[in-house]
């Protein structure tokens, strides 16, 4: 397993169609395993091929101790609405709210091959739709609104804290 580097937004490559994966082979599962190591290094949890610019139709998500390995993965049903926050490790220190299903049920082969199916709802739903829009060329900040800069909120928690430790200061 090797660390890669992670395209920013920018870079043509995301902005690509991904190509279908013809054959699951030990070096899809080289790519897979290197994404799985690069998105957890970065803290995220999904990861789509084109962001560490392999412009193949792979994504890992990892939610609590689940990982999900997808090689042409589609979304094959999907109901209701939710309208929550997504950031992503291509557009750094961004976060946006995004309208997406409530419920998604993805298609997939896994790693060796074989068809795969899961269901989500909520966060596992969005990751779904967020890293699927990925192998599409799409990016989530072209779709969402009320976009914000993350790094003023940890400005302003470090701000908050040293208005505390002040306060606490006087308190003494
Ligand atoms: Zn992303």
């Amino acid at each position: 397993m090797a660390l890669r580097n992670i395209v920013i937004e920018g870079d043509p490559v995301l902005g690509k169609i991904a190509k279908e994966v013809k054959d699951v082979n030990d070096h899809v599962r080289e790519i897979i395993d290197d994404m799985t190591e690069t998105m957890r290094h970065a803290q995220g949890i999904g990861l789509a091929a084109p962001q560490i610019g392999v412009l193949r139709r792979l994504v890992v998500i990892e939610l609590g101790d689940q990982l999900y390995e997808l090689v042409n993965p589609r979304i094959v049903e999907q109901d209701g609405d939710q309208f929550e926050e997504e950031a992503c490790l291509s557009v750094p220190g961004m976060a946006g709210r995004v309208h997406r299903p409530a419920w998604v049920k993805v298609e997939a082969l896994d790693r060796n091959g074989q068809p795969v199916t899961y269901e989500g709802t909520e966060l596992l739903a969005r990751a779904f739709c967020h890293e699927l829009d990925h192998l599409d060329g799409i990016l989530y900040d072209s779709k969402a609104e009320e976009m914000r800069s993350t790094e003023d909120d940890e400005y302003e928690d470090l701000e908050d804290e040293a208005e505390e430790a002040a306060a606490e200061e006087k308190a003494e």
